[in-house]
């Protein structure tokens, strides 16, 4: 099942590639959606459909999203990330330098916040490492930027949630 959810992430992430390179290569981009096109609207309905049948995976992508409920209009230009570490400890960060009162009273046993300029999920990664704590994957509220994605892949952190194109 695992197995099965990377996959998916991986096509995903294939779609973002073939955009970075289009934006170089057009020509040649515009032929390999021609030819990948079909699987790869497969592959991100799967994605984005991916939430109720891998349900283990997208435990900190719905707590993401439970989180940041709490910030009302303003989820649509604030981050939440809960990075998810191997001693079972999960970081919780956002985009502005430190929780916000409603988010810090969300946080349950297992869950600590982060605080640090920048993005929330460099911030939670950045954290998770200053405490000891070794982080495995990150979901974030809101679609990860390129430069996220990059530091995260460079980090051999998992992105649990989708990706900004
Ligand atoms: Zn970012």
């Amino acid at each position: 099942m695992q197995q099965q959810f990377e996959d998916k992430l991986h096509r995903f992430d294939l779609g973002y590639q073939i955009e970075k390179f289009g934006e170089t290569h057009p020509e040649a981009a515009e032929a390999i959606t021609d030819t990948l096109g079909v699987g790869l609207q497969i592959g991100l309905a799967a994605v984005t459909e991916g939430g109720s049948e891998l349900p283990e995976l997208a435990v900190a992508a719905s707590r993401v999203g439970e989180i940041a409920g709490v910030l009302g209009k303003t989820k649509d230009f604030v981050t939440i990330a809960v990075t998810e570490t191997e001693e079972g400890v999960n970081v919780v960060s956002s985009s502005e330098t430190a929780l916000r009162p409603a988010v810090q009273a969300m946080l349950k046993e297992g869950e600590v916040g982060a605080t640090g300029a920048g993005h929330a999920e460099v911030t939670g990664v950045n954290a998770a490492r200053e405490m000891g704590l070794t982080p495995t994957g990150v979901a974030a509220s809101r679609p990860v930027c390129p430069s996220c994605a990059a530091f995260l892949r460079q980090a051999g952190v998992r992105i649990l949630s989708p990706l900004k194109y």
